[in-house]
């Protein structure tokens, strides 16, 4: 095995793709363990400028306007979230036999002695819930952890940061992994790894659902204790079938029935498991009750399970699971009680940005009335209609694609009322939910789940879900 460190970089000549955040913060950790930084961006407008320089002013160069052709002398290229794998800058790194890599790559090759290890998990949907419940398992049973990746401390500064003494800052890290940053960690070897579930999502970024699940596969690779798989969803199951991992590492599963053996999953409403206790056959350990987890709905209970098995691979005890499925709180916009007027509850899940997040929230509620749309991202509608038509109340269309779900909604859903906003800018959320109050009866729910990405028509799904939350308080009697 080749051991890396902070040393590996000094003096290389390396080109970081974008000053965005993550370009920043990696052009600028690099910088700092003594590499010659080069960060290209195509864009050149007074953002960009600003940022450039910032960073010309601490020593690192940057070129803007030009995103396309490879700094001479380039020997390795880190890549930012957003630029796809076929940009021309990487083709160009490919021709030239340079390697090209994302952050989490970088940070996983800056792990000195003693470093942290880490607990992956990816999967279409759950993962910030997820990475969060474990990271506050983790704490529950003492250990110093942190929730990382999309979300916080950019990982390369986590993975640098160390104690007053010297030593690194953390035991474990629970390390949330999207299929693009696995896709540019050709060298990442979690201790144990997880995929929640696996649906289409992002297709038009790695081009076709195999190349997809190979992404979100490589989270298994080199798992040296456990590679934890979704019972219910067998593309998961079969992505750890195909792993190469350390010899004694196991496979385990997670389920909302009864557990098997080597499994995680329900009984008479208690969390149990069969897999890290001594006769697996015949014992099952108690975890916590699913009155413990916040919120209670089976995806989310399906969360806790893959977020019990990463703490119990790295040898957490149960009463550890159990309390720290009790401290977690999720985060705002994920099936977030908004308000209740004239007995319809509202119900903000803007991070159901496609059609499976949607499914799992469309699937908790009754009787429905939806605010769907935005940018479909290559996604198609129909199973996600066809399972959801018989609870829908009415439905409220925004956003740049919602003639695909219209014309879903037409195939199979014919008889539920569909209001198509044909409105693509950012105030047309109040309208959305008078509209949709206006369809809803009382003991309805108004859900903003709306499948799509956000950014046709807000920054991103925070800003769509506080219109959502703002247009609510907002309402008046008259719109009832
Ligand atoms: P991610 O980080 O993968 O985007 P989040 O935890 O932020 O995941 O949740 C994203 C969306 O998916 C939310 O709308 C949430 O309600 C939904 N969701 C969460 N967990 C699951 C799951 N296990 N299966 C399906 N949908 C889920």
């Amino acid at each position: 095995m080749t051991t890396h460190g902070p040393a590996d970089f000094a003096g290389q000549y390396i080109t970081v793709a974008g000053l965005g955040v993550s370009g920043i913060s990696a052009a600028r950790a690099l910088a700092g363990l003594g590499a010659h930084v080069t960060v290209v961006d195509g864009g050149d407008g007074d953002k960009q400028r600003a940022a450039a320089r910032e960073l010309t002013a601490e020593g690192i160069s940057v070129r803007l306007g030009d995103g396309d052709t490879l700094p001479e002398g380039t020997e390795l290229v880190v890549t930012s979230p957003g630029w796809k794998p076929d940009s021309p800058l990487f083709a160009a790194a490919a021709a030239a036999g340079v390697d090209v890599v994302g952050d989490v790559e970088i940070a996983w090759r800056l792990r000195g002695p003693g470093a942290a290890a880490w607990l992956g998990v990816t999967g279409t949907n759950g993962k910030t819930t997820t990475v969060r419940m474990l990271a506050s398992i983790l704490a529950a049973e003492g250990l110093r952890t942190l929730a990382v990746g999309n979300i916080g401390t950019p990982i390369i500064d986590v993975v640098l940061g160390q104690d007053k003494d010297g030593e690194p800052s953390y035991d474990v890290l629970a390390v949330e992994l999207s299929s693009y940053q696995l896709h540019w960690a050709p060298s990442l070897r979690a201790h144990s790894g997880a995929v929640l579930n696996l649906a289409p999502d992002h297709l038009d970024w790695h081009g076709s659902m195999q190349a997809y699940a190979a992404d979100k596969g490589r989270v298994y690779e080199g798992n040296t204790v456990a590679c934890v798989y979704n019972a219910a969803d067998k593309a998961t199951e079969d992505l750890v079938r195909e792993a190469d991992v350390e010899e004694g590492c196991r496979a385990i599963g997670f389920t909302l029935g009864t557990p098997g053996p080597s499994q995680l999953g329900v009984v008479d409403g208690i969390l149990v498991d069969r897999a890290f206790v001594e006769n697996r056959q015949q014992q099952a350990q108690e975890l916590a009750e699913v009155s413990d987890v916040t919120p209670p709905a089976p995806h989310n209970i399906a969360n806790a399970l893959a977020a019990a098995a990463l703490a119990r691979a790295f040898g957490v005890r149960p009463t550890a699971v159990r309390d720290g499925l009790r401290a977690f709180h999720p985060d705002a916009h994920r099936i977030q009680h908004v308000a209740e007027r004239d007995g319809v509850t509202y119900i903000d899940d803007s991070k159901a940005t496609n059609t499976h997040a949607a499914e799992a929230s469309l699937a908790a509620y009754e009787h429905i009335v939806w605010i769907a749309g935005g940018l479909a991202k290559g996604a198609t509608f129909d199973e996600l209609v066809q399972k959801s038509a018989a609870r829908l109340r009415g439905v409220v269309l925004i956003g740049a694609d919602r003639a695909l779900i219209a014309e879903a909604l037409a195939r199979h859903a014919p008889d539920v009322p569909v209001v198509d906003l044909d409105r693509t800018d950012t105030g047309a959320m109040p309208e959305a939910v008078r509209e949709a109050t206006r369809l809803a009866q009382p003991g309805d729910t108004v859900l903003l789940a709306p499948a799509c990405a956000s950014m046709d028509m807000f920054v991103n799904y925070n800003k769509r879900g506080d219109a959502f939350a703002e247009a609510v308080g907002e309402l008046t009697a008259r719109d009832h």
